[in-house]
C-alpha cells in the first residue's frame, strides 16, 4: 500500500509567526539557547525555563494555522491511515487546522510532565505556576513537555518505522540540521523537499551538495505557497 511519510519543521509554521532561535540568533529575548533548552539549564534553573516556556505558550495562544497547516491537515483526511506526519514543531497548530494523527518528535509546548511517573497532561496555554498536580500519580515535580538537548527522544522510534512503511517523503520547512533528511530521502525513490532555500548540506565531506540533490522534486517556496504543486505530485503517486 502507498503510504506517505511527512517530515516537518520550523518552516511549516513561520508563516504563521512562530518563532525559533534560528530567528534571533540563538538569543531569545534575554534567554539563551543552552540555559532553557537542555538538561543542564533545567538542573540549573528550573524557574528561568519554567517562565521561558510560560511566555512560549502564551505567545501560541492566538497564532493560527497557515495554509500549510490546512492543506496537510486535508491531506490526512483523505488518505486516512496512509499518512505519517512526524513533526519537530512542538506548537499546536496542526491540531489547531484540526489534525488527530500527528507524532510531535521534540514534544507539545501546551503540555506539562510529570516528573515522578512520566505523565503527560495538557495545561492548555495556562502559566504554569506550581500550584499544578500531576492527575495520575499527584505529584508537583512538574516540568515542561518539550525534549531538551541532552535527553533522549522517544518518538524518534517512529522515524524508522515511517521510512520502512512508506513510499513517498516529503520534508517541509526543516534544514535537516536536527534530523538528517538527506539520508531519510536515500531510502525513498519518490520524495519532495519543500524550502524556501536552497541549502548545502552541513557536512565536512559533502561541501558543494545541496539538500535538494537528493529529493526527487524541490519545491522551492515557502510552505504556504508550495501546497498546490505538492497535491498534485502527491495525488499522482497515491492513484491506483
Ligand atoms: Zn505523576
Amino acid at each position: 500500500m502507498k503510504k506517505i511519510m511527512i517530515l516537518s519543521g520550523a518552516g511549516l509554521s513561520a508563516e504563521s509567526g512562530i518563532k525559533t532561535f534560528r530567528d534571533h540568533d540563538g538569543l531569545w529575548e534575554n534567554y539563551n539557547v543552552m540555559e532553557v533548552c537542555s538538561t543542564q539549564g533545567w538542573i540549573a534553573d528550573h524557574k528561568k525555563v519554567t517562565k521561558f516556556y510560560n511566555e512560549r505558550r502564551r505567545d501560541l495562544e492566538f497564532k493560527e494555522p497557515n495554509r500549510a497547516h490546512k492543506v496537510l491537515c486535508q491531506l490526512e483526511k483523505e488518505y486516512r491511515g496512509r499518512v505519517i506526519h512526524l513533526t519537530q514543531n512542538i506548537d499546536n497548530l496542526m491540531e489547531k487546522a484540526g489534525s488527530k494523527d500527528i507524532i510531535h518528535l521534540h514534544g507539545t509546548l501546551t503540555d506539562l510532565r510529570c516528573e515522578a511517573c512520566t505523565e503527560v497532561f495538557d495545561i492548555g496555554y495556562a502559566p504554569q505556576d506550581g500550584s499544578e498536580k500531576c492527575p495520575s500519580c499527584g505529584n508537583k515535580r512538574l516540568r515542561h513537555n518539550v525534549v531538551m538537548f541532552g535527553e533522549a527522544a522517544p518518538e524518534y522510534s517512529n522515524i524508522h518505522q515511517a521510512i520502512r512503511e512508506s513510499t513517498l517523503f516529503i520534508a517541509i520547512g526543516t534544514s535537516g540540521n536536527v534530523i538528517d533528511i538527506v539520508s531519510i530521502a536515500k531510502e525513498f525513490k519518490h520524495s519532495i523537499l519543500i524550502d524556501p532555500k536552497r541549502q548545502l548540506i552541513e557536512s565536512a565531506f559533502n561541501q558543494d551538495n545541496y539538500i535538494d540533490d537528493y529529493f526527487e522534486h524541490f519545491i522551492q517556496k515557502k510552505a504556504g505557497e508550495s501546497m498546490d504543486e505538492m497535491m498534485k505530485i502527491v495525488e499522482e503517486h497515491m492513484k491506483d
